[in-house]
């Protein structure tokens, strides 16, 4: 056997995050037809995969450009004129004071977030232990192990909205969120992975009022969220300032594959990352903002995201939310209210068996969906709700959506009756 370290123990071995991935992965290897409904891949666009495979085409085709991509370790914070092109886009459209030296490439949103949180929390040079305090479970799973130590994350319970048209949604419960010496961050995803909740403006203002009393940053993870790539079907405003750190993401564009995380926050901050990322990376892939540097520059990223990105997760999410109505109807089912992000959000009050139990059951049906308890990263005290939901990825095309609800529909109906 391995002898491990304490760190060895916490990482090579089965985290959430990786279960969870080689169960994906394990269940298309066994069953190929399965209705893929779990994971986080972002839809195929047509008219997006044409301008990347044009841009791939031109970059090959000029020495220079192919040379920078490929060729050169840039620095650790990212390529200076990728840099200064996205920090002008950002001023121009946002309204944002930022230069540069805002701003620093990751290799995926996903790295940035384990090298920020264990920045700020864990143990402290005083002996003193500090959390990251997430305002709003559920919350992204992808943080849960990304603590060096243990007890990183606490979550507040939100409060629920029941709404029209068996839709809900959750609010931040600013009575319950106290925020303590203890606390090192705030972070929240908006939209939120897994609920495609949007917290509202003023939400967010009081988040970054309470950040602010307190002295800690606030972390908004936008990986679905605007300027870009804007799968949003509510009005949001993009929101940053020196005390936000704030996480842009290209792999929802339907660029997971390139790794780049982009990280928006003060001096200080991007010089921190910085160091930390030249010890793990030397330096960030160039790939993936060397792709869409044209459309950095000319901003045209911001129209494209309009015009095709948008508009391809609206017209798909319009049609799961009514198929996933026909096939649940006659449960006392209840969907998070779809305002962003790539998934719908099922609950079923008082289900008679745990949302892992529906999953397996599903998984055996042919039907691949997230049971709803991997949400929930901090969150302490015992809670039925947690045990009650699922997430359902609807990007796939029209087909697999339409099927794999039918059978969500049948085996919950089965359960509510039978258990
Ligand atoms: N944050 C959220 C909310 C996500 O859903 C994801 C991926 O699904 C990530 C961060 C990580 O994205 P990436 O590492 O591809 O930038």
């Amino acid at each position: 056997a391995l002898q491990l370290s304490v760190f060895g123990e916490k990482f090579a071995g089965q985290t959430g995050a990786s279960s969870l991935m080689d169960d994906l992965g394990g269940a298309l290897n066994d069953n190929p037809n399965m209705l893929f409904m779990g994971g986080g891949n972002p839809s195929r666009i047509p008219a997006m995969e044409a301008l990347f495979a044009e841009r791939m085409a031109s970059m090959a085709r000029n020495s220079d450009q192919l040379f920078g991509a490929l060729g050169v370790y840039k620095s650790p914070q990212g390529d200076r004129a990728f840099l200064a092109a996205l920090a002008k886009m950002l001023s121009n459209i946002c309204g944002w004071e930022l230069t540069e030296r805002n701003l620093a490439i990751s290799n995926g949103s996903q790295s940035a977030f384990f090298v920020l949180f264990n920045l700020f929390a864990g143990r402290m040079p005083d002996g003193s232990k500090r959390h990251i305090q997430l305002p709003l479970a559920p919350e992204y799973l992808g943080y849960a192990d990304s603590g060096l130590s243990e007890d990183f994350f606490r979550s507040t319970k939100p409060t629920i909205e029941l709404l029209e048209g068996n839709l809900f949604k959750y609010h931040v419960d600013f009575e319950a969120l106290a925020l303590t010496d203890a606390t090192a961050a705030v972070c929240v995803s908006r939209p939120t992975n897994p609920t495609g909740n949007v917290i509202s403006d003023d939400e967010l203002q009081q988040l970054d009022r309470l950040a602010r009393a307190q002295g800690v940053p606030l972390i908004i993870d936008n990986a679905y969220g605007t300027p870009f790539p804007n799968i949003l079907f509510t009005d949001a405003k993009p929101f940053w300032n020196d005390n936000t750190i704030l996480l842009l993401s290209l792999s929802k564009l339907g660029l997971p594959g390139v790794r780049t995380g982009i990280v928006v926050a003060n001096e200080s901050v991007i010089r921190a990352f910085s160091n930390a990322n030249a010890v793990l990376n030397l330096a960030s892939g160039n790939m993936g903002p060397a792709l869409v540097q044209p459309w950095i520059e000319s901003g045209e990223l911001i129209q494209l995201c309009e015009r095709h990105v948008r508009p391809h997760y609206r017209n798909k999410v319009g049609a799961a939310l009514t198929q996933c109505r026909e096939a649940l109807a006659g449960t006392p089912f209840r969907v998070h209210r779809p305002e962003g992000a790539l998934f719908l959000w099922l609950w079923f009050p008082d289900l008679p068996i745990t949302s892992d139990e529906l999953y397996r059951r599903l998984k055996k049906r042919g039907v691949l969906v997230v049971s709803g308890h991997h949400f929930f990263p901090g969150l302490t005290e015992p809670w039925a709700h947690q045990h009650e939901c699922i997430r359902v990825n609807y990007g796939q095309d029209a087909d697999t959506v339409r099927r794999g609800f039918a059978i969500i529909g049948d085996e919950v109906a089965r359960a509510y009756s039978h258990g």
